[in-house]
């Protein structure tokens, strides 16, 4: 059985352009990030729709799989977990003045403090409640994104104080790694000796944390000294290898196939250009395949004729450029009718380019690859 969201181009189940998600992918995946991380707790991150592979399904998958932990950015996100039935620990990252934490708070939804301001918002709305907040308190180790810099001993000293009140419980301190997808770069060992002083701060402020954590898909697959007690792993939970220079030292499989059924095909002669702008010109009599999928989609721009597309265990080239919404490839001798099935990305196991391919040919990161793809109208189909 598989599930479909928000559908709104199925016919009788049957959906030609589509995102499909394996969850057994994730779920191997995470079995394999949480034996290779032990015994520290493995966090899976699911913000942005987890990487347009669905925040819930995904986080089901990964739950049964062995993840303690889920973390998103936004509360909107937390609540979508919680509106999905999903009730293990959240912890959502990213808020600004005004947020709904009264509502986090009630739902069970850790909250991170970057300063004090927020710390104070967070107990004010606990308060409100009559019951503790859960507060994971972010440290500047070297990232220079969110965390308290100067501010770090004051907050820590305010969260023991807010504390001993049961405004709040002090359940994590942590921070964010810049450079953890090269594993030797100076700046991982820079922020782990920030990292140790901060948390050591917090200790002797009476704060005693459950959850120390710093790395981020990468630095778990590579840096155990930098796991702490519990790791936080995205990219590498759907198959995407995080580092920039070297294999993942664990199998890692791809979770998502971009598919898309052929719409038309038509006979062209030799020379003719092809897509806006007649970048790409036929180099024989050929045969063309309009594929309904295009930038808007996701679709990576990349220079014209060298991205292949899946097409039955073989690569079709994109012949000129991708529109809004299709593109056109040059199928040469192969047979290509409409209604056959090509794949955009995926494992690369049928001719189709890898997400990290794309990265690499659009100048694009993977993450914007997989989040691109989730943009706006490709319908999830999940297989179980
Ligand atoms: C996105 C994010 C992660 C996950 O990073 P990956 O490289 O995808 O593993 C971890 N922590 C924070 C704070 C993040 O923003």
């Amino acid at each position: 059985m598989s599930t479909v969201s928000p559908a709104p181009t199925t016919v009788g189940g049957h959906v030609p352009v589509r995102r499909e998600i394996d969850l057994d992918a994730v779920r191997r995946n995470v079995r394999a990030l949480a034996s290779l991380s032990s015994p520290s707790a493995l966090m899976v991150v699911v913000k942005a729709d987890a990487y347009s592979h669905g925040a819930v399904a995904v986080a089901s998958a990964a739950l049964e799989a062995g993840a303690d932990h889920l973390g998103v950015a936004t509360l909107e996100e937390a609540f979508e977990l919680r509106k999905g039935g999903i009730d293990a620990p959240v912890l959502a990252w990213l808020a600004t003045p005004g947020a709904p934490y009264a509502s986090a708070i009630a739902q069970h939804i850790e909250l991170a403090a970057y300063g004090l301001v927020q710390l104070e918002e967070i107990a004010a709305a606990a308060r409100g409640l009559g019951c503790a907040a859960a507060v994971h308190l972010k440290a500047e180790t070297g990232m220079w994104r969110g965390g308290a810099a100067g501010e770090w001993l004051p907050l820590v000293e305010r969260a023991a104080q807010l504390e001993r009140i049961g405004m709040i419980e002090v359940v994590g301190v942590w921070s964010h790694l810049a450079c953890a997808d090269e594993p030797d770069h100076p700046a991982n060992e820079a922020q782990r000796q920030v990292f140790e002083t901060a948390v050591a701060a917090a200790e002797q402020a009476g704060l005693r944390p459950r959850w120390r954590h710093l790395a981020n898909s990468a630095a778990a697959l590579t840096r155990p000294d930098l796991r702490y007690d519990l790791v936080r792993c995205g990219l590498a939970t759907y198959g995407v290898n995080p580092l920039a220079h070297q294999p993942a030292p664990v199998e890692l499989r791809p979770a998502m196939r971009v598919v898309a059924e052929v719409a038309h095909v038509k006979s062209a002669p030799e020379g003719v250009g092809v897509s806006y702008g007649h970048t790409y010109l036929t180099e024989r009599p050929t045969r063309l395949a309009l594929v309904p999928l295009g930038y808007a989609d996701g679709v990576p721009m990349v220079p014209p004729g060298c991205a292949p597309v899946g097409f039955g265990g073989t690569s079709l080239t994109i012949a000129g450029r991708v529109c809004m919404d299709q593109f056109v490839l040059d199928a040469g001798e192969t047979e290509v009718s409409p209604g056959d099935e090509v794949v955009l990305l995926g494992p690369g196991d049928h001719g189709e380019h890898t997400v990290e391919q794309w990265a690499a040919l659009s100048g694009r990161s993977p993450y914007e690859i997989l989040t691109g793809t989730g943009r706006h109208r490709l319908p999830a189909v999940w297989l179980p």
